[in-house]
């Protein structure tokens, strides 16, 4: 799995609260397990300030907005890489 594949998974998991995947994605990959911690604390922060999750499922769900205007979005534009 990609590096940026990861962070955006671990921080779609904070936002569900889906802690069966943040075992998994930490078992799974390589990475530094207050790295895992801190992503999906910030996927669970993003969701209690109100920004939309545009995980798969849930812009299915939604029918399909714009990809790139959520969490994995904004998450981008906070650390200035848009
Ligand atoms: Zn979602």
């Amino acid at each position: 799995m990609k590096r940026t594949d990861l962070i955006n998974r671990l921080r779609v998991a904070g936002y569900h609260d889906d802690q069966a995947a943040l075992v998994r994605l930490y078992t799974e990959n390589r990475i530094r397990y207050d790295k895992a911690i801190r992503t999906f604390d910030e996927g669970k922060r993003l969701r209690r300030s109100g920004v939309r999750c545009d995980c798969y499922e849930c812009r299915r769900e939604a029918h399909a907005p714009p990809q790139g205007y959520g969490i994995l979005g904004a998450a981008a534009w906070e650390r200035g890489e848009s």
